[in-house]
């Protein structure tokens, strides 16, 4: 039996239950009682998180929702890939309430499989800016994360940078470290330069990227940047945060980021991603997974540790 179907045979035996016990009350009181036994009862529901967000980032925040509203949060953390396969398998039977995961691209494919209700939160819409929100109101971006160039200190100069696109130049031959395209952070810097300018130039772009490859492409951005240290290659590119990460373990990292296509000829600037979430079309819960998404976007977060900036506030990309 599905789960709603429970909940309404146990609302059914609450209304036989409490009309039994309040035969004097007139029929408002009742229905006042009804909905409050209901309310509770849909309070007491944790709410149900599939999240490709790793437990360590999650599991405080989710601990501070919980110690701010008492509503319970239980979570369930894969890759992204997974988590959208396991929605659409599990279908209308999911326990799941929300979504959670990085990049624009899997939310929006998850979007585009049809696995999401709209989020109708005039919080989120006055919180997060819409250009960080899916066009039909699908999902929405919780926090920025910015893929930009990173270089060695002692064998590059910052002047010899200036766009993604310079990467493939023949004075980058033998010196260029990727991460691998399997993943989706590359293919959603792709996704942008197609946008731009087209599938011709972002294939040639590519192309020379691969040509100038030092050594194969690495699993993650992580070990671009310690094979940047190690001398393999000279530059690469990363997520910011991972930087950060790593400089905070090692203050003299020989290494320092470089923001490109900063020209006024060049339109696109640094490519900046979201991660976010969407309410799950088939949620139990969604008025408390509503709840969730908003606290998440909120000025209640401050102090949260998070991976990377949060994405309130209008336009403020920081
Ligand atoms: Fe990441």
């Amino acid at each position: 039996m599905k789960t709603d179907q429970l909940k309404a045979s146990y609302r059914y035996l609450l209304l036989i239950i409490l009309a039994g016990l309040s035969a004097a009350c007139s029929e408002k009181q009742e229905v006042e009682k009804i909905n409050q036994a209901t309310n509770i009862d849909h309070l007491s529901d944790p709410i149900i998180v599939y999240s490709s967000r790793k437990q360590h980032l999650i599991e405080p925040v989710f601990v501070e929702f919980t110690q701010q509203t008492g509503i319970k949060v239980e979570y369930t953390t894969d890759k992204a890939g997974a988590l959208i396969q396991r929605i659409k398998t599990e279908g209308q039977n999911t326990p799941a309430d929300l979504l959670i995961t990085v990049d624009a691209g899997n939310l929006g494919y998850a979007a585009s499989e049809g696995l999401f209700q709209t989020i109708n939160s005039s919080v989120i819409n006055d919180t997060v800016a819409p250009h960080l929100r899916d066009e039909q109101d699908l999902w929405t971006g919780l926090s920025l994360r910015a893929r930009t160039i990173v270089y060695s200190t002692e064998r590059v100069k910052p002047e010899d940078l200036s766009t993604y696109q310079a990467l493939g130049e023949s004075q980058w031959q033998g010196r260029l470290c990727l991460r691998t395209s399997k993943k989706v952070y590359n293919q959603s810097l792709v996704a942008m330069f197609i946008a731009e300018q087209g599938e011709v130039k972002a294939e040639q772009t590519v192309a020379a990227w691969i040509a100038n490859l030092a050594i194969d492409p690495t699993s993650n951005d992580t070990k671009v940047m310690q094979a940047i240290e190690a001398g393999q290659c000279d530059v690469g590119i990363v997520n910011t945060y991972y930087f950060g990460r790593l400089e905070a373990k090692n203050p003299d990292l020989p290494l320092a980021l470089f923001w490109p296509n900063q020209s006024v000829t060049e339109k696109s600037g640094v490519h900046v991603n979201v991660s976010g979430a969407g309410i799950l079309k088939y949620s139990n819960n969604p008025d408390q997974a509503r709840r969730l998404l908003e606290w998440l976007a909120s000025e209640q977060r401050e102090g949260v540790e998070e991976a990377a900036a949060p994405c309130r506030g209008r336009g403020r990309g920081r």
